[in-house]
């Protein structure tokens, strides 16, 4: 089994902020990680009947779209809602490993999988609440977002290019990156502005990459970054309710 590294002083925990309130499902995110990946630390990402009826492959970022509707709302709206590894500070994808091949780095948080050491055993992705560890058959070995930890860092980029390919590419900015371990960063902020979830909180996992709610859209309301609100509940008590049932499958 793998330890956990013991949290700093100020420890920085890389993650993503994700905001349902402007995805709008375009999968750019998803292709723009997968054309990364499929050739950088992951690579390569395979894909298997690539243009047959039931296409498959590793995905390291995938979209679900629901339809959520708050109890006494008339309408419902159309969710999108990305998923991708949430780099938990207690993840037990890590702690089942029988290898060593998972393992969370103490100086960032950013969760890795060594392909070197993975036996494909899968513990990680039986152990991981969210679905986000990837199988790839082609080469036996478990993948997952690496938080694109060969752009971060690489200084061959210009400063604003140093963010995960799924953040550069999305056009609507639905997508931020930063420390969420530094209250004062934007990320940190806007979590705080924006009410952000986490998404299964009672698991313990205490996933570093948040969710922003969708804002009210209605007349009475507009501009208001409150969450979309009916019945003393918000849409996103529902969604985050319903998505959680889901995740629990
Ligand atoms: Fe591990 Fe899953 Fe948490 Fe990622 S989301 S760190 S794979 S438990
Ligand atoms: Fe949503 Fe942005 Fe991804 Fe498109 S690129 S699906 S808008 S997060």
């Amino acid at each position: 089994m793998t330890s956990l590294p013991r949290p700093r002083p100020n420890q920085k925990k890389l993650g993503l902020v994700i905001d349902l309130d402007t995805c709008v499902g375009c999968q750019a995110c998803a292709t723009s990680c997968k054309e990364w990946n499929t050739q950088g630390y992951s690579a390569p990402l395979n894909d298997r009947q690539a243009y047959g009826a039931s296409p498959e492959g590793t995905w390291l970022n995938r979209i679900h779209g629901y339809e959520v509707k708050a109890p006494g709302d008339d309408q419902s709206r159309i969710v999108h809602f990305p998923r991708s590894c949430l780099h938990c500070e207690e993840p037990a994808c890590v702690t089942v490993c029988p290898t060593g091949a998972s393992y969370k780095r103490a100086e960032d948080g950013i969760v890795l999988v060594n392909p070197e050491t993975c036996i494909g055993c899968k513990l990680c992705s039986w152990a991981c609440p969210y679905g986000a560890r990837e199988y790839d058959y082609d080469h036996g070995v478990m993948k997952k977002c690496t938080l694109c930890i060969d752009r971060i860092y690489n200084e061959n980029f210009a400063e604003e290019d140093r963010v995960p390919a799924c953040v550069k590419a999305c056009p609507t900015g639905a997508r931020h990156f930063g420390d969420l371990g530094d209250a004062e960063s934007k990320v940190s902020k806007l979590v705080a502005e924006r009410q952000g979830y986490d998404l299964l909180p009672e698991m313990g996992y205490k996933p570093v990459n948040k969710y922003l709610p969708p804002r009210q859209r209605n007349k009475t309301t507009a501009g208001s970054s409150a969450p979309v609100e009916s019945g003393g509940k918000t849409v996103m008590d529902e969604f985050f309710r319903w998505a959680d049932r889901l995740l629990s499958r």
